[in-house]
């Protein structure tokens, strides 16, 4: 069983999770849907206020929105082909079977208990498949990368998905006519995206995780009761600016550091310039924090630590408890269960893989642009491990033994003779949560290549289908 099929919300079959605190208060100046504009914007900050839950209502009722799976197996056919979803018969499959371990020559593998492609993110790369299934005549965009892997976004773009990808200047949909079909990836797309696409007619593919929109029904619910959103994640990252654009006041931070910051702001107050100048590309517009951090609500980036989230909230409920006092807590502090289990996983397993003493070194397989992968680099070279993190198998050699790797920290190595072959070696390998099984394999082969020139490929063998989400649930 792929381990990420556990992390999801508890109350749905692709069904979103309902908002919470119904009957509060509405602020004024949010009740209504905003005009049409010819392009949008990425920032979530500079586009007008639009409600976004009645927003979300109304995609429903246009006819044109598609935000579930339909398990069709044509597509799943053309994923197994194109190696984007679960492996059900390469080696990967094939390691599920025998925990996790494989020996191939002088080379064993251990792959992590937990890796790869996490359910959100495979459930947003076969409605893709399923949209060019169902559309085969139309033109059909991607508001941005459908995930962070290069091989899925190269096989949707030959598969004649247009990726529409932000360099600098916004996001340039003009392009985009009436009846064309637009795919919201798995980390959502802002309010203004979402109503400049219902009012232009086009038929939506909403593959936001339902985690992710989890993460947004506790910001309505925020907005709704007039609390501020603290949303812990990087306020550049597609999924905070989309979170981000359905909360009325909010304050990004990205780490404990900047979490203090905020709580001892509102404990001690400070200087209102510094605060507006150390969030400046972090805070709703107008923010005020003497008299927006009064009342504070919890929000995350899925992919964010999820231990560092849940400290944040205990230090927010403490902050708000020693400010107010325990029997006035709920009238300043929210907090609903949103976090999303997968990265943390990921992490986990690394953890447990890179004490193992029988491990000389790791492959880490994921995106370049992929946080999470980032920091399953990061984890294994705090331990010392030698780690090389590649982002498909193109990036090695094997008649050179080389390596062109990416460090965590941003810098991009070439090793030649990574591997030493004729030396017995125990490979710790594990990918990123937007990295297909296929990936993976592929860089084996090639480990297994560099080790033994003769080494012709893994036989197939089934392994059965890959549970379903839905059966699984
Ligand atoms: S990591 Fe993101 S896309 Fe994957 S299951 Fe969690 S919330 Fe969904």
């Amino acid at each position: 069983m792929h381990t990420a099929l556990t992390s999801r919300p508890a109350a749905f079959n692709g069904v979103r999770p309902r908002s919470h605190g119904a009957g509060a208060r509405l602020l004024p100046a949010f009740r209504a849907l905003v005009p049409v504009s010819q392009s949008v914007a990425a920032g979530a900050t500079e586009a007008a206020p639009i409600d976004g839950r009645a927003l979300r209502r109304s995609l429903n009722q246009t006819g044109r929105y598609v935000r579930q799976p339909t398990n069709d197996p044509a597509s799943q056919q053309l994923m197994d082909e194109h190696g984007v979803g679960y492996s059900t018969n390469g080696l990967v499959a094939q390691m599920r079977t025998q925990g996790n371990v494989w020996k191939q020559g002088e080379v064993t593998v251990k792959l992590a208990k937990a890796y790869g492609y996490c359910w959100g993110v495979e459930r947003a790369v076969r409605m893709a498949y399923e949209a060019r299934q169902v559309h085969p005549d139309r033109k059909l965009f991607v508001t941005n990368e459908i995930i962070h892997n290069p091989e899925v976004n190269k096989r949707l773009t030959e598969m004649n998905i247009e990726i529409i990808e932000d360099h600098g200047k916004g996001k340039d949909y003009s392009q985009i006519r009436s009846g064309d079909v637009v795919i919201f990836p798995a980390f959502g797309a802002t309010v203004q995206e979402l109503n400049d696409f219902r009012n232009k007619g086009v038929q939506m593919v909403d593959t936001t995780c339902p985690w992710v929109a989890k993460v947004w029904n506790s910001v309505d619910t925020h907005t709704r009761k007039q609390f501020t959103s603290v949303i812990h994640g990087k306020y550049s990252h597609e999924e905070t600016i989309a979170t981000a654009s359905f909360a009325t006041n909010y304050v990004i931070v990205k780490d404990l550091k900047e979490a203090q910051y905020v709580c001892d702001y509102i404990l001690y107050g400070g200087n209102k310039e510094e605060f507006l100048a150390k969030f400046a590309k972090a805070v709703s517009k107008g923010f005020d924090p003497d008299i927006m951090l009064e009342r504070v609500g919890l929000a995350n980036q899925t992919t964010m630590l999820k231990g560092e989230t849940q400290q944040i909230g205990k230090m927010l409920e403490a902050t708000m408890m020693q400010k107010y006092g325990p029997a006035e807590i709920n009238k300043h502090f929210l907090l609903m269960e949103t976090i999303c289990d997968a990265t943390q996983e990921r992490q986990d397993a690394l953890y447990e893989m890179v004490a193992d003493p029988e491990v000389d070194f790791m492959v880490v397989v994921g995106g370049f642009n992929s946080s999470n992968t980032s920091h399953l680099q990061e984890i294994a070279e705090h331990k010392g491990l030698p780690s090389f993190w590649v982002d498909s198998a193109a990036r090695i050699d094997v008649a050179t033994n080389t390596i062109l790797h990416k460090l965590a920290h941003g810098e991009l190595r070439e090793t030649v003779g990574w591997l030493t072959p004729g030396k017995p070696v125990t490979v710790g390998i594990t990918s990123g949560a937007s990295t297909p099984d296929r990936a993976v394999e592929e860089v084996l082969q090639k480990v297994f290549q560099i080790y033994d020139p003769n080494f012709k490929g893994i036989v197939p063998k089934d392994c059965g289908p890959m549970p379903t989400p839905e059966e699984e649930h």
